[in-house]
């Protein structure tokens, strides 16, 4: 009963929250929103990825609202037309999904089929091949089975305790912080790996589990309202690779595995985890010899005319679960929405 009602509060909030997220992705030309997965919520304590899901109830709540509001719903092609032709009477917001799960199709597609509203899904390739290693959820699974887990840090054999929830999330973000530190991405995912053979997580299972493959993703690619963008091949932080031919290579190899796979080629890319120790000055240069017409970072902000000017270096806004969440909090109880949002009103591109 007391959950009930602390629970109804928290949606109500989350929901008048939403005129605040709505305010600055109208302000500026437009915006360019990201999603991961639209699934009902799930009940575990520990749900350390939570931030990348909202759930149908939620996310058709957002799409009601912008249907209702005087903004454009667009395909990234229309939006690249846009910035081209420096078409901007009206502001629009292009939806945007990374990374290809199968609840894209079960619970987003259907919703945005509905409203009549186009949308784009950046796949990397190799997890509608089966090779994709979701390293974040494989962790995830590891400190969920397990009470206690051992691994090597700086050469250094260590024990920590994952008994509750409070214990597993903060060894989560522990590891994940480590990992992230990491110089490159190889090294990476070799202490997953690791991580994963000693506690017998089998991670292309969760590829297997979680992700479309080609035959659903060509379900959902025949929509007229749908682009299908490339996400590289491997999903890596492009720029923790060293060589300037792999990163190439990814970013282009994706495109053409995508084309035969559905018969067309992407014109856009999303840089894979795409914040700045991901994708920076070197990824925007090779996207753009590469000839994609837009590519995207995970890098707040909304658009602006000048965007036109770095349009392989483009900002999103998250909708993203209990990060967003907490978000509307803080801009609900500050009162200060738009100053929050000024922060990111420069073109970033560095
Ligand atoms: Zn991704």
């Amino acid at each position: 009963m007391k959950k009930t009602i602390i629970k109804t509060g928290f949606e109500t909030l989350y929901f008048s929250g939403m005129h605040h997220m709505l305010r600055p992705m109208l302000g500026g030309v437009g915006s360019i929103l990201t999603l991961h997965h639209v699934r009902p919520p799930r009940k575990d304590g520990f749900q350390p990825n939570r931030l990348l899901e909202v759930s149908p109830i939620f996310f058709e709540g957002l799409l009601r609202r912008l249907k209702r509001r005087r903004v454009d719903v667009i395909s990234l092609d229309e939006m690249h037309r846009r910035f081209i032709e420096k078409d901007f009477k009206r502001r629009f917001v292009c939806i945007t999904f990374d990374d290809g799960y199968k609840d894209n199709l079960r619970w987003a597609h259907p919703l945005l089929t509905k409203y009549e509203l186009p949308y784009a899904l950046y796949i990397p390739t190799s997890f509608p091949d089966r090779l994709g290693e979701l390293w974040w959820l494989a962790l995830e699974a590891v400190i969920a089975q397990n009470d206690r887990i051992g691994m090597v840090i700086n050469g250094e054999e260590r024990y920590f305790d994952a008994r509750n929830v409070r214990e597993k999330r903060e060894l989560y973000d522990g590891i994940y912080g480590y990992l992230r530190s990491m110089k490159t991405e190889d090294e990476m995912r070799k202490v997953v790996r690791d991580l994963c053979a000693t506690y017998r997580v089998d991670i292309p299972e969760i590829c297997r589990d979680l992700c479309m493959d080609w035959e659903e993703i060509a379900q959902i690619a025949d929509s007229p309202l749908v682009t299908i963008g490339a996400h590289t091949v491997n999903h890596m932080m492009l720029k923790k690779v060293p060589s300037d031919a792999t990163v190439r290579a990814e970013m282009d190899m994706s495109r053409s595995v995508i084309e035969a796979a559905l018969g067309t080629r992407p014109q856009h890319l999303a840089y894979p985890v795409g914040d700045p120790t991901s994708a920076g000055p070197r990824e925007f240069r090779i996207a753009q010899d590469l000839g994609f017409k837009t590519a995207v970072t995970t890098r707040p902000g909304v658009l602006f005319k000048a965007h036109g000017e770095h349009l392989t270096a483009l900002p999103r806004l998250s909708v993203n679960g209990e990060f967003q969440r907490q978000r509307y909090v803080k801009v609900l109880m500050s009162g200060s929405g738009t100053a929050f949002w000024n922060r990111f009103r420069r073109v970033s591109a560095a």
